[in-house]
């Protein structure tokens, strides 16, 4: 797969701007104790790209202006990408929080940057990380990312894109020797919607699939990324509340699976059998880390 870019429909939607150095800026403290950062960021950027933080400076009085705004909680190396990301529109040149070089965005990054931007409404932020977490794994089909299975689980809610990306992708080319040397660090839920997921996709998880039949479903996946799994301005319509949430319980900003399942089929015998299995696994205390 030498694509190194999902399309997408709104390509267009975040729109780099220029900030002058006399632009009026908010004090932004990330992080709590010695991995506290604290960052002078021009408000019309944090405007310009995300809901939340629009709304605050809408509301915000001058306490708020001098006091800044504090998030103990977050990960500073996720408002590091996001800051990077509102200047240049892309992931590919973050930064080092603590030096020039350029960093590697790793899946732990690019999740933390998902959890991010869905829970401050950065929709072109969450799309770009999505589209990055599915060219990492298509980069290597052959050795699928088990490990970040969990902190995904851990990060997001029920319903959520990442997960139904996660799942789709392991179901339909995950190899069963990789599965089988993985599965006891696999949360029970990943398992669960596993066993769902691939009863309403009519396949067989994890069976062994040629290396060419892998690639055909990722190079498809990959034209249907836009359309299954990114938010766009256009979506607002959506719903009463405008959009930024949903009827489905998602936690970010997704409306569910689109035209993806075909429904009324019978379910093969050996579909049942492999399901079956999952379902044990399922069961078993010894997975059931959630
Ligand atoms: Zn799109």
């Amino acid at each position: 797969m030498s694509d190194t870019s999902v399309p997408c429909i709104a390509p267009y939607m975040h729109v780099p701007i220029s900030v002058g150095p006399k632009a009026q800026k908010v004090t932004v403290k990330v992080g709590q104790g010695a991995n506290m950062h604290v960052w002078q960021v021009p408000a019309v950027l944090l405007w310009n790209a995300s809901g939340w933080f629009r709304d605050q400076l809408q509301d915000a009085d001058r306490n708020m202006r001098r006091r800044g705004l504090a998030f103990p909680e977050e990960d500073p190396i996720a408002f590091s990408a996001f800051i990077d990301f509102m200047y240049s529109g892309t992931l590919d040149s973050s930064r080092n929080l603590h030096s020039e070089t350029p960093l590697k965005v790793y899946l732990p990054v690019i999740v933390s940057v998902f959890t991010f931007a869905s829970a401050y409404d950065v929709p072109m932020l969450r799309n770009t990380a999505i589209d990055m977490f599915f060219l990492r794994m298509a980069a290597g089909p052959d050795n699928l990312p088990y490990h970040i299975i969990t902190q995904v689980y851990e990060n997001t809610s029920r319903n959520s894109s990442l997960r139904d990306l996660v799942t789709t992708t392991f179901v339909n080319i995950g190899r069963p020797r990789e599965f089988e040397h993985n599965r006891e660090i696999l949360p029970r839920a990943f398992l669960v919607d596993c066993l769902v997921g691939a009863a309403q996709d009519e396949t067989i998880p994890f069976e062994h699939r040629d290396r060419s039949t892998r690639k055909e479903w990722l190079a498809d996946k990959q034209e249907h990324i836009c359309e299954e799994y990114h938010y766009h301005d256009d979506d607002k319509d959506m719903g009463s509340d405008g959009g930024w949430t949903n009827s489905t319980g998602s936690d970010d900003l997704w409306g569910g699976p689109t035209g993806r399942f075909k429904k009324g089929k019978e379910v093969s015998e050996k579909t049942k059998r492999e399901l079956a299995f999952i379902g044990e696994l399922a069961q078993n205390p010894r997975y059931a880390r959630y």
